[in-house]
């Protein structure tokens, strides 16, 4: 039962909800939208409404470990809108055990492989040998800069190494993310900063690699992807135009409802400037309004889906 008070707010709501609705309602792109950074939500339903409020078609889930009973439970509930990766903590040495069975179990990559090793170290190395071994990409986490006191550094030596490991491994297919893989597009970026502001300077490490090295591609998801392509729009529009095959929108967001509700980057204090907001929604609006419709469409659908070899 409920008192006349309740039954009054149930029918204003009830009298606003379609309104509410259409203004809320899930953007349209232009284009299929695949997510290639997307970290497996424990509750199933928690994973389809960040797409469904994000307006985005598919998801690559990023798991950890074991796993495969999640992925297939939200695989199902969605047929069709799922992908997946999977990581395992490379300092064991059961890493390449573990790894070939998740691709045997349909996992299409490695990822996101973030631990505090040098990005050319014999940890990272052996998974670089295994991914290519088995014809899947590895994506990576770059970072130099702490977010928070002592949080530790991951993959380091991006900008000093990351060149050789790309000419010793010319098999594996590489997937480069986070802060030092986009700060490093400008030339001028010693690690001062994690997200450095301002105009990019042309010669950037990560520019010089993605145009020489065929088997490296850029994850443009978190406030890191999304910083680096806001700071100098006329760099932005060129930079996506050289690397059009080479670049994947992913969100990375943590968001509740593809919509900015809760925290879409937890933990970091350095990602204020997104705050409150989806960056799912916020990235795909910045790539839209900085490239034409058919660069738009391969960055945010096409060639994530050649790079996994999967039907677009
Ligand atoms: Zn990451
Ligand atoms: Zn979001």
């Amino acid at each position: 039962m409920i008192n006349r008070r309740e039954f009054l707010e149930a029918v204003a709501v009830a009298a606003a909800a379609p309104m509410l609705a259409h203004q809320d309602s899930a953007p349209d792109w232009g284009s299929p939208v695949f997510d290639l950074h997307f970290h497996l939500r424990p509750q199933p339903a928690g994973n389809l409404a960040h797409q469904d409020g994000a307006g985005v078609t598919k998801a690559n889930l990023l798991t950890r470990g074991p796993a495969l009973d999640q992925v297939k439970a939200v695989q199902a509930a969605a047929p069709g809108r799922f992908t997946w990766f999977n990581s395992y903590d490379v300092t064991k040495p059961d890493a390449e055990q573990a790894l070939t069975q998740a691709v045997k179990d349909g996992a299409q990559g490695f990822g996101e492989m973030k631990f505090h090793v040098a990005a050319d170290g014999p940890e990272l190395r052996r998974m670089y040998a295994l991914a290519a071994e088995l014809r899947v990409p590895i994506l990576i986490h770059f970072q130099e800069v702490d977010h928070f006191p002592n949080e530790g550094t991951w993959s380091t030596g991006f900008a000093k190494n990351f060149e050789a490991v790309l000419r010793s491994h010319p098999r594996t297919t590489f997937i480069g993310h986070a802060d030092a893989f986009w700060a490093n597009i400008s030339e001028n970026y010693r690690n001062e900063s994690a997200y450095p502001s301002g105009p990019v300077k042309r010669g950037g490490v990560t520019d010089r690699l993605l145009a020489d090295y065929p088997n490296l591609f850029g994850d443009m998801s978190a406030n890191s992807g999304n910083n680096a392509m806001s700071r100098d729009p006329e760099f932005t529009a060129d930079f996506l135009k050289r690397h059009q095959d080479k670049l994947l929108f992913g969100s990375d967001c943590g968001c509740t409802d593809g919509r900015g509700t809760g925290a879409s980057q937890a933990n970091n204090p350095g990602a204020a400037r997104i705050a409150g907001k989806c960056v799912a929604r916020e990235t795909l609006t910045l790539l839209k309004r900085s490239t034409t419709p058919e660069i738009f469409q391969k960055i945010v659908w096409g060639n994530a889906h050649k790079l996994l070899r999967i039907p677009a």
